[in-house]
């Protein structure tokens, strides 16, 4: 019998799937199993509107076999079959493929595409070095059989076969010193395959397995795939505890997750998808192995475990499956960035978990700010990347510490019960709550009864910074010195104190690292405090500064010293009558005022000396 030719693009396509580097032999199976499936579903719809074919849904299946002897691998199904013109027409051509002319187009070396190229039937040329195709439809009582090295070409002929259907033959290739072929032939390894790709196929696939009891091994039909997707359930049937199962399952968590969505879509785009909010961070999440992203199925089929399209960077921690109908199986990663049904869907599920997140925090504060103490600096994270893009969607969704209410409130609630004429929302930032407490700076608006939101966060005043303002109310850092809460008459009143010590407050500034000294009358019992000027925040400054590669940057710092307190006459006497000693004494509430801010002593030593020199006058 004379071969037949592949038709020239097959040829090509064949070429450049068996020479380009394998990364993933894995995914012939999965190609194979949609087919069988596919071919299953065909005869199904057939049967329902052809009376003459009955067929009963529940005998339906996909059958896999190995013969390890003989290295073969055998796929059957009962589906529609193909007549000996479909077998020629199917897998003698195959459709120009848009992914093929991508590569061809590209430099192929450096895209590899392979593993979610999805070639389907060909694919399994890359594990085989023979396929056999037996197949018989269920109205003809001839069978035929392809056969095909997937080099030379291939051959029809005439076989017997009595059921309707399809059997795919594969002759596994022989191990190489880099490919372990045999794999293919493996019961441990065709159950991972299946369960890994296939395990929402809608009929089961049936294979031999071996049991073990009390010493006897037996072989015995199992069906492998679990079948129906979670996701494909009615959400009333589903248990918490099947979601939960599931959620563990899948993404190797020992708790459970602390909240799950069931959603789904119809219309501009159209899928459905389980996403789950975990109880910690994920163990590796802050390792940069770290990969974001949902499970994408299309049609109950895996495509890809980890889709980072899916998901914002902020919500990097959020587990899922999303399956679409409107993304085809056999597409590459190349392309599927390109998708917009994929945005679409991306879009989409970034609101709804942003909706149900709103509700939660309307609904259940306590679990909340359970979310929020593992997840809530995400969020922050969210608001100040990408120049504050998201801004607006995420800020009602941020909690802040208050002083007055001594627990995190939202910005919402902040202005809802803030003072009559009060303009800005006051913060202030520090190592614990406690510490901030008792900052000088505080003193102030307390007794003035101003909320303060206290900020423990390395990145809150970032926040702050990004938001600029909520709900027309100013952000505005109570330790940066513009802070403006007197009448005229008390600010003209300082503003002379300290223009009459001006010489004496210039001379005390020349000798410490800051940018300006001077009284305040704002501090109550605090001797002095630290104030910065302009953007950037002694915090901020220390936050910077830690980073790696980053430009450093200095803080303009104001030392501010309480007009009130009985330090400014000894400062005044030591100005007049002993200048070295103003210079000591200068340092040492200088270095007092860093201990109190929380912000490192530049040189411990020559404080200690200082202090003793004090002591022993
Ligand atoms: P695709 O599935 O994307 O169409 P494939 O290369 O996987 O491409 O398969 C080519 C065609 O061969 C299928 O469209 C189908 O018509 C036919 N085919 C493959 N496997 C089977 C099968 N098990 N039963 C019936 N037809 C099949
Ligand atoms: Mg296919």
């Amino acid at each position: 019998m004379k071969k037949k030719q592949f038709k020239s693009e097959s040829k090509r396509l064949l070429d450049l799937m068996i020479n380009s580097i394998y990364t993933n032999n894995d995914i012939f199976l999965r190609e194979l199993i949609s087919n069988a499936s596919d071919a299953l579903d065909k005869l199904y719809y057939r049967s329902l509107t052809d009376k003459k074919i009955k067929v009963k849904k529940e005998n339906l299946k996909i059958k896999i076999e190995t013969d390890n002897n003989n290295r073969i691998l055998t796929i059957t199904d009962n589906g529609i079959g193909m007549t000996k013109d479909e077998l020629e027409e199917n897998l003698g051509t195959i459709a120009k493929s848009g992914s093929l002319s991508f590569k061809e187009m590209n430099d192929s070396k450096k895209i590899d595409i392979i593993g979610q190229f999805g070639v389907g039937f060909y694919s399994a040329f890359m594990v085989s070095k023979k396929i056999e195709v037996i197949s018989k439809t269920i109205e003809s009582d001839k069978a035929y059989k392809w056969t095909s090295d997937g080099i030379d070409g291939y051959e029809i002929e005439e076989t017997e076969y009595n059921n309707n259907g399809t059997k795919i033959i594969l002759h596994i290739k022989e191990d190489t010193d880099d490919v372990k072929y045999s794999e293919y032939l493996e019961e441990y390894k065709l159950r991972e395959l299946i369960k890994k790709y296939s395990d929402y196929i809608s009929y089961p696939i049936v294979m031999e397995v071996t049991k073990y009891n009390e010493k006897e091994e037996t072989k015995e039909l199992e069906t492998i795939n679990s079948m129906v997707p979670l996701w494909k359930k009615n959400k009333k049937n589903i248990k918490e505890e099947e979601y939960d199962n599931f959620y563990q399952d899948k993404f190797y968590d020992f708790e459970k997750p602390l909240k799950v969505i069931h959603t789904s879509a119809e219309g501009l785009c159209s899928y459905k998808a389980i996403l789950f909010i975990p109880s910690h961070e994920p163990y590796d999440f802050y390792s940069k192995d770290y990969e974001k992203g949902l499970s994408l199925y299309s049609n109950g089929v895996l495509i890809m475990d980890k889709c980072s399209e899916l998901l914002p960077d902020y919500l990097a921690f959020i587990k899922g499956v999303v399956d679409t109908e409107d993304i085809s199986l056999n597409i590459s990663r190349e392309m599927l960035q390109q998708t917009k049904s994929l945005r679409l869907i991306a879009k989409n599920i970034e609101n709804k978990i942003l909706k149900e997140l709103e509700s939660m925090l309307k609904e259940d504060q306590e679990k909340y700010k359970k979310f929020y103490e593992k997840f809530g600096i995400q969020l922050k994270f969210g608001v100040y990347n990408n120049y504050g893009m998201d801004k607006d969607k995420l800020k009602d969704l941020l909690l802040f510490y208050s002083s007055k209410k001594k627990d995190l409130i939202t910005l919402k609630e902040y202005v809802e019960n803030i003072k009559e004429n009060q303009d800005n929302i006051y913060y202030v930032s520090g190592e614990t709550i406690d510490k901030i407490d008792t900052l000088p700076q505080t003193e102030q608006l307390k007794e003035k009864d101003y909320d303060i939101l206290y900020l423990t966060d390395y990145i809150d005043e970032f926040v702050m910074n990004t938001l600029r303002e909520y709900d027309g109310k100013k952000f505005v850092n109570i330790s940066n010195e513009e802070l403006d809460l007197e009448d005229e008459q008390e600010k003209q009143r300082i503003e002379k104190f300290n223009e009459e010590n001006k010489e004496m407050l210039d001379f005390i500034k020349e000798s410490l690292d800051v940018e300006e000294v001077k009284f305040t009358n704002k501090l109550k019992k605090h001797p002095v405090c630290l104030k910065s000027k302009g953007d950037i925040s002694t915090k901020m400054e220390q936050v910077i500064n830690a980073l790696p590669n980053n430009e450093k940057v200095k803080a303009k710092t104001i030392l501010e010293i309480n007009e009130n307190h009985k330090i400014v006459k000894k400062l005044q006497k030591l100005y007049k009558e002993n200048k070295e000693e103003l210079i000591k004494y200068a340092k040492i509430l200088y270095s007092e005022a860093r201990l109190i801010e929380g912000l490192p002593i530049e040189n411990p030593t020559e404080l200690s000396n200082l202090i003793c020199d004090a002591i022993a006058n």
